[in-house]
């Protein structure tokens, strides 16, 4: 038997000791053509990543040297941005890991544009003064919505949270049990509530609250009678809510307003087949909700923010709460809401893409799922086309069954497929159904199916190699 010191680790410290140094790296004549065109700060980054990763390799005990490939792997992973385009294979339309809304082409030259330089976010342009940011969408948003008011913050959970703060701080505010939801990712309204500072007051049960229960929990403290909207989750059967028009008129007989928190969010009644109804803002704002938030990312297809719509005196009192500006929206937001606002005041909500991902017909799916089956079919793979049932996602209309087709694709390890798909080039977010690989393609635009196709192509590919 051999005794040296390096047989027993397979030679793990030597290969650690030889690894090479940054600055004989940066002298290898073979990375010269890699490396001579980059910035040296970029150089170096990527060497000191390829000798990072073959320590821990080595470590883990793969007694692999450094080779030059290492440092081609770790300019790709530089190259390759952390945050990037996915395709959605799910066929859930809002979908919350994904981004949510994808944004019309009106709201991303919008951003591009007043991103690139300076513009009037905060500047009265008739006055030559200090303006407000909010300003662009005021008219927008009361005209879509009939509000005689209007802000926007970061989010609904944000815009919740303010509303609260900044109208029933220190006092009471009466809430059905059936409304006390958690959105997801742990939001829970009970929990906003007490971080507002607002003491909840529980009414009626789980399953049925009536407008005695509301009126048996006013009091001279109460500051405010909030409804949430149930967006992502149904109660069926034996229940009973009272609607916003009753609460107000409850509410505006002793003095207290009605706060509703719609979450979702449609301007317009969506048509689609499977969709369910959503009430829209302006009906909530019609049956006399004092103050209405809802998402700018869930079913109006803009970009991520919390629309606070509602009553003039209330809305000046919101806005002048200190959450205001530390909710605050960014000039991006602004461009982005600002053009997506604009397609509905213009009759055009088929151009926001929530709406149209939304109302296609199933035929054009099936026409879309049986395209992809010939691309992958010309590759290779065996793909059948099945009809199955999607979500609209992002919490909202629970119970809605849009009608899809999807590929279904014949693999031997449905997790460790999807897993490649994943790391794929453009990466390809698939689910799996029954034990198989499923390729819904509600969410794939026509352009988008190649770049499927490579990718299933590619995986398949790596499949077949032992
Ligand atoms: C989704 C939702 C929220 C949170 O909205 P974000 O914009 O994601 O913060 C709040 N309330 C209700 C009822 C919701 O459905």
């Amino acid at each position: 038997m051999d005794a040296s010191p390096h047989s027993k680790d397979g030679g793990k410290n030597a290969l650690l000791r030889a690894l090479p140094s940054i600055e004989q790296l940066l002298r290898r004549p073979s990375l010269a053509p890699r490396l001579e065109a980059l910035p040296r700060a970029r150089a170096v980054a990527a060497l000191r990543l390829a000798v990072d990763r073959v320590r821990i390799r080595l470590l883990g005990g793969e007694p692999r040297p450094f080779e030059d490939a290492d440092v081609d792997a770790a300019l790709r992973t530089l190259s390759t941005p952390n945050l990037r385009p996915v395709l959605n294979a799910t066929g859930v339309v809002l979908h919350t890991n994904l981004g949510r809304a994808p944004l019309a082409p009106e709201a991303v030259e919008r951003v591009a544009a007043v991103a690139r330089g300076y513009s009037n976010l905060e500047y009265d342009l008739d006055e030559g003064e200090r303006g407000s940011r909010y300003a662009p969408l005021i008219g927008l948003l009361t005209e879509l919505t009939g509000a005689e008011d209007a802000l926007v913050v970061n989010n609904c959970a944000g815009a919740a949270l303010l509303v609260l703060a900044a109208l029933a701080s220190g006092k009471e505010c009466v809430v059905s049990r059936g409304e006390l939801v958690e959105i997801g990712g742990g939001f829970r309204v009970p929990d906003v509530m007490r971080q507002s500072g607002a003491k909840l007051v529980e009414v009626g049960t789980t399953n049925r609250t009536r407008r005695a229960d509301y009126e048996a929990a006013l009091t001279p403290d109460t500051g405010l009678l909030v409804k949430v909207h149930r967006s992502n989750f149904a109660l069926v059967g034996f229940t009973e809510e009272v609607g916003v028009a009753e609460l107000s008129s409850l509410g505006r007989g002793r003095g207290v307003p009605v706060f509703q928190d719609l979450g979702s969010g449609a301007l317009v009644p969506l048509g689609g087949e499977g969709l369910t109804t959503e009430p829209t803002v302006r009906m909530s704002v019609e049956a006399g909700a004092d103050v209405v938030a809802f998402s700018g990312d869930k079913l109006l297809g803009g970009p991520q923010a919390g629309i606070v719509v509602g009553r003039k005196p209330l809305l000046a009192r919101i806005k002048a709460h200190p959450l205001t500006r530390a909710l605050r929206v960014d000039k991006m937001t602004v461009a982005a809401l600002e053009a997506t606002l604009e397609l509905y005041r213009d009759g055009r909500p088929e151009a926001v893409p929530t709406w149209r991902l939304l109302a296609q017909p199933p035929e054009v799916l099936r026409t879309r799922a049986e395209r992809l089956q010939e691309l992958l079919g010309a590759q290779g793979v065996q793909v059948r086309v099945v009809a199955v049932s999607g979500q609209v996602g992002g919490g909202a209309m629970p119970l809605a069954q849009l009608p899809s087709f999807a590929c279904v694709l014949k693999v031997g390890k449905p997790e460790l497929f999807l897993e490649r798909l994943r790391g794929a080039e453009t990466p390809v977010i698939g689910r799996i159904a029954d034990g198989e690989v499923l390729l819904d393609v509600r969410c794939l635009a026509e352009e988008e199916l190649r770049l499927v196709t490579e990718a299933v192509a590619g995986t398949t590919q790596q499949e077949r190699r032992p």
